[in-house]
């Protein structure tokens, strides 16, 4: 049976890093501190080494000196943050800014997009700070519409930051987009947002295993946690090798969270496969073929978006959802899927081969948005989760927001700071998916 955390229970085998194109270029993975070993006593003990993990253990051990202690099932970064799509953009959950003023009202909207901008502006700084050499292409980020009917909604984004959030993109038509080699059928405009990058996401990870350990943190590897009860004020983590003792409990598990990790996740999330391909190197034929010559990010409008960008070694990057199950046919599906898209976006790449392809666990909310909380039922536990696939700068701002407010009981914004609402009909949250799939692609396509 096919890896689904839906039904899985606890993982129990580490497992070795996913053969992603970043795993390739990521060189030695630093030291860590392997795996728990007996029994172990904390204050704060870390469930999950993401970015929210190894955020919230750096910026505790560094700015409190506490005793922080990460349990990572696997290897750091194994989960999604170590092979997601290297896109830094300014986003907090998966509302458009449109949607976030019509839900929050103009006032928590801007407050909202503050947030965003916070959390790019974290990763900016935890990469300058730490010195972290990690392939940055340093432009922006152009949203295309995939359909000439999809321009009216970039205008009334572009409308709606300039008036609430004093916020100027620029709008791109299909003749200037020529210049960055977006002419093609699937890009009939683009805004172009400049804050927003790429950058390789398990460099930063190796690197912040690094910075976290030298702040004072521990870093286990290859310690999953498979059971966790309480005692008293104490809670017990118990791994295959060992068990940790710790006062308060953060879980940062996101889209591999299991229901039986703990029952304030239970019918929480909705985890969704996000998958990618990588490709050869392109020839400079075929560079100059297709057009393909910006490294800005690129998204589209389509509700199962596409996100692709070329790599600083002249391959594309292509992203989407759409896979249900992590089987191997499924796999092979998807791949095949996202080389015809990327086929389809430009012209001359008939002959282009895939290298590396594979899929992450992401975490969607019910409404969403993610939430960094301490559970009302027990004050002792907190979790930051649920980024709805827009979770690199959200996640590592989510971790620094959650050790502040645990050491120094500094303010997190009401947006993020309540219990993330459970699914209705949680049972048939898989066949919701594929419903809403269905739906979303036939909203896609449609023309007009
Ligand atoms: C293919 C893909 C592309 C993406 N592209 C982008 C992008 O371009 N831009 C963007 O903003 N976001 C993107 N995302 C989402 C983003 O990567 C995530 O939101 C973010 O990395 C979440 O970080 P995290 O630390 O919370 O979770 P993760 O990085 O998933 O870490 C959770 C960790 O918890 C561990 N764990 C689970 N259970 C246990 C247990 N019982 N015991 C111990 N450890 C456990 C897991 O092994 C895992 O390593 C993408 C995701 C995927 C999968």
């Amino acid at each position: 049976m096919a890896y689904d955390p839906l039904t899985a229970a606890l993982p129990t085998q580490p497992r070795p890093y996913p053969a992603t194109y970043w795993c390739a270029t990521a060189g030695t993975p630093p030291t860590d501190d392997g795996p728990l070993l007996h029994a172990q006593d904390t204050d704060i003990a870390i469930i999950g080494a993401g970015y929210t993990g190894l955020s919230c253990a750096y910026h505790l051990a560094k700015h409190y000196r506490s005793t922080v202690h990460v349990l990572e099932a696997h290897q750091p970064g194994w989960g999604c943050s170590g092979r997601n799509g290297s896109f830094m953009r300014p986003a907090i959950g998966r509302l458009s800014w449109t949607d976030s003023v019509q839900r929050f009202g103009p006032e928590l909207a801007k407050a909202h997009f503050t947030e965003a901008h916070r959390a790019l502006a974290t990763m900016r700084e935890l990469i300058l700070q730490g010195n972290i050499d990690c392939d940055i292409q340093p432009d922006g980020w152009l949203k295309t519409a995939h359909q000439p009917s999809r321009i009216s909604s970039l205008l009334t984004e572009q409308q709606v930051m300039r008036d609430h959030f004093n916020y100027d993109t620029q709008l791109l038509h299909q003749s200037e987009l020529e210049e960055y080699g977006l002419g093609g059928a699937e890009a009939s405009a683009a805004l172009r947002f400049p804050d927003a990058f790429s950058a390789h996401p398990l460099k930063i990870i190796f690197s912040l295993v690094k910075q976290a350990r030298q702040a004072g943190a521990v870093v286990y590897s290859k310690s999953p946690v498979i059971s966790w009860h309480k005692e008293g004020a104490t809670h017990y983590l118990r791994t295959p090798t060992g068990t940790l003792r710790a006062k308060h409990v953060v879980i940062a598990t996101n889209g591999y969270s299991t229901e039986q990790l703990h029952p304030c996740l239970k019918s929480r999330l909705m985890p969704v496969l996000s998958s990618i391909i990588v490709t050869r190197p392109l020839s400079e034929d075929e560079i100059h073929h297709s057009g393909f010559r910006t490294t800005n990010i690129i998204t589209d409008t389509r509700k199962v978006l596409n996100f692709y960008r070329r790599l600083p070694d002249n391959r594309i990057l292509l992203g989407s959802r759409g896979a249900i199950t992590e089987s191997h046919q499924s796999q092979q599906k998807i791949q095949d899927h996202l080389l015809a898209t990327l086929q389809r976006k430009f012209s001359g790449l008939e002959n282009l081969t895939v290298d590396y392809g594979w899929s992450g666990w992401v975490a969607l909310s019910m409404d969403s948005m993610p939430r960094v909380h301490t559970v009302d039922t027990d004050r002792s536990i907190s979790y930051a989760i649920g980024y709805n696939g827009s979770g690199t700068t959200a996640s590592v701002y989510a971790g620094k927001i959650l050790a502040h407010h645990l050491k120094s009981n500094a303010a997190i914004s009401p947006l993020l700071n309540s219990p993330l609402p459970a699914f209705p009909f949680a049972p048939f949250r898989r066949l919701g998916q594929r419903a809403m799939f269905a739906y979303y692609r036939h909203l896609d396509n449609k023309a007009g």
